[in-house]
């Protein structure tokens, strides 16, 4: 019998069990429909992810239907003209794709078409882990301990045969789910990234080969590239979190009989703790699922936020904010669709603890720009960074953008890289150089102001008023 497997956020073969079970028991037509919004970045990858998709199955003789709309009306009319009896897809976990699910379900049910469900995009399906008293964990390396007791599943191989219905079903153009904006912003992204699931595995094994026995060491540095840049491919589910699972796996069993230093021994399961926060933010989004918009913490719901300004807020989304750690961080964004996550970490510190603004300001931009925008992943890092989620850095733990900077970029090769302006200052001015000598400025081609702008907040004031303003929290907690 025929079936429909609708694809979504698995546009991959390997370890696909919707599509692996189909093919086992039928006739298989996949769709891919378009429906939400999202964002600038997201969108453009999803266009390239879905050629390179579509291009793999036509050479395996399959027609991928493109379809947009409202994929309850789809998927019946799909079902209803090529005679196909079920649907095949594999869970997501975002609150509002839940809820549709579950309604999908009955009304397919109803309409005589049996749903098949899969758990694939996880290590573990929410909810499955639990500490003694069935609760869900607050502290992440607890959850982390427990989930390297329990076996994860091995991933699927791509099916040796499929058997792919012959219809003539129109499909969209890919152009016509104008999934790429008219603006080119995300032109440049092209030599950054290359999506697909080909591509993919080829990065992934390159970094298991190369570099992943060096992870703990260098996974700090924002200028190395040294971790494995596989967050987009895994939002877009181009590449199966068991997949890597296992073969990391076989690494550290290797790992231990060749000749690597202690640190390098742990780094594969560096590596993999780092994966399990992933399953850690879907794990929270599943159970809290408010957390998408409020704080997880419910004492910092009267948290006394600044209005936004618009010049100020724009200050921080395009790198102008006069501290060069921050605006490193934000030209990275803008020029790549990524940032690395210690400077996420201390960008958005910036905006929730010295703008004094709230996160949701800062996970818009992220959801917006980053080209591996995950909604479970960006709220838990967001609500980490501005102290409102579990095990989060607490909201009067105030990075020091200078401090940061000198920790982290300690020769200064990171600021360089995107803020060329900067480029002919010596290295103790590029932290603060606010603080130049005027000579020194002057050698180096920068009138502060002009060139480069002021600080846009004083560290010591900001830090005092983001104090105060937890203190008045807490007193009216
Ligand atoms: P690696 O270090 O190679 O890690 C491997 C994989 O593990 C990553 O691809 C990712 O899927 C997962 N992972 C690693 N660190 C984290 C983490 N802290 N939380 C959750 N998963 C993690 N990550 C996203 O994928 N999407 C987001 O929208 C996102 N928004 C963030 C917002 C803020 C404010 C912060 C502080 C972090 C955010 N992160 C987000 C987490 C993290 O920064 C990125 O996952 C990481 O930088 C991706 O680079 P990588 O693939 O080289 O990671």
């Amino acid at each position: 019998h025929k079936i429909i497997v609708w694809f979504r956020q698995d546009l991959r073969l390997l370890d696909n069990p919707a599509m692996y079970e189909a093919s086992q028991d039928g006739v298989i037509i996949p769709v891919y429909i378009k429906e939400d919004q999202i964002g600038s970045a997201s969108a453009w990858w999803l266009d390239l992810s879905l050629r390179s998709f579509k291009e793999k199955l036509d050479s395996l003789g399959a027609n991928l239907i493109l379809k947009k709309g409202n994929p309850h009306q789809v998927l019946k009319e799909l079902a209803s003209r090529t005679g196909a009896t079920a649907v095949y897809f594999n869970n997501r976990y975002e609150p509002h794709h839940l809820e549709n699910d579950k309604i999908l379900i009955t009304e397919l049910k109803e309409h005589g078409v049996h749903v098949n469900t899969f758990h694939t995009n996880l290590l573990f399906e929410p909810g499955s882990i639990r500490n003694k008293q069935g609760n869900p964990y607050k502290v992440f390396t607890s959850f982390w301990k427990t989930c390297k007791q329990i076996p994860v599943q091995a991933p699927l191989p791509v099916p040796a045969n499929i058997n792919w219905d012959e219809n003539k079903i129109e499909s969209c153009k890919l152009e016509e789910l104008e999934l790429v904006s008219a603006t080119n912003w995300h032109q440049k992204l092209e030599q950054y990234w290359e999506p697909g699931e080909d591509a993919t595995l080829k990065k992934w094994r390159t970094f298991a080969e190369v570099d992943i026995h060096d992870y703990l060491t260098y996974r700090n540095d924002p200028v190395l590239d040294a971790t494995s840049l596989l967050s987009p491919h895994l939002a877009f589910g181009e590449i199966s979190p068991r997949l890597i699972w296992h073969e990391s796996k076989e690494l550290e069993e290797l790992s231990e009989i060749e000749n690597l230093n202690e640190e390098q021994q742990e780094s594969v399961e560096g590596f993999l703790r780092q994966l399990v926060w992933r399953d850690f933010a879907y794990h929270q989004l599943v159970d809290f699922p408010h957390i998408v918009d409020k704080p997880l913490q419910q004492a910092y719901l009267s948290f006394p936020w600044n209005k936004v300004e618009e010049d100020t807020l724009e200050a921080w989304k395009k790198g102008q904010t006069g501290y060069p750690l921050i605006d490193a961080g934000m030209r990275e964004l803008w020029e790549t669709g990524w940032m690395h996550n210690r400077v996420r970490m201390v960008v958005g510190s910036f905006l929730v603890k010295h703008l004094l603004y709230h996160w949701k300001e800062g996970s818009a931009w992220f959801e917006d720009t980053l080209v591996d925008a995950d909604l479970a992943n960006n709220t838990m890092g967001w609500q980490w960074v501005a102290g409102t989620g579990f095990d989060s850095s607490p909201f009067f733990r105030i990075f020091n953008p200078i401090k940061q900077a000198e920790r982290f970029d300690p020769d200064g090769t990171y600021i360089k890289k995107w803020l060329p302006e900067l480029r002919l200052l010596p290295g103790k001015y590029l932290v603060e150089p606010w603080k130049a000598p005027t000579e020194i400025l002057e050698n180096a081609n920068i009138k502060i102001g002009v060139d480069y702008p002021e600080p846009i907040v004083e560290h010591d004031f900001a830090r005092k008023r983001a104090l105060s303003a937890y203190q008045q929290m807490k007193e009216e907690n």
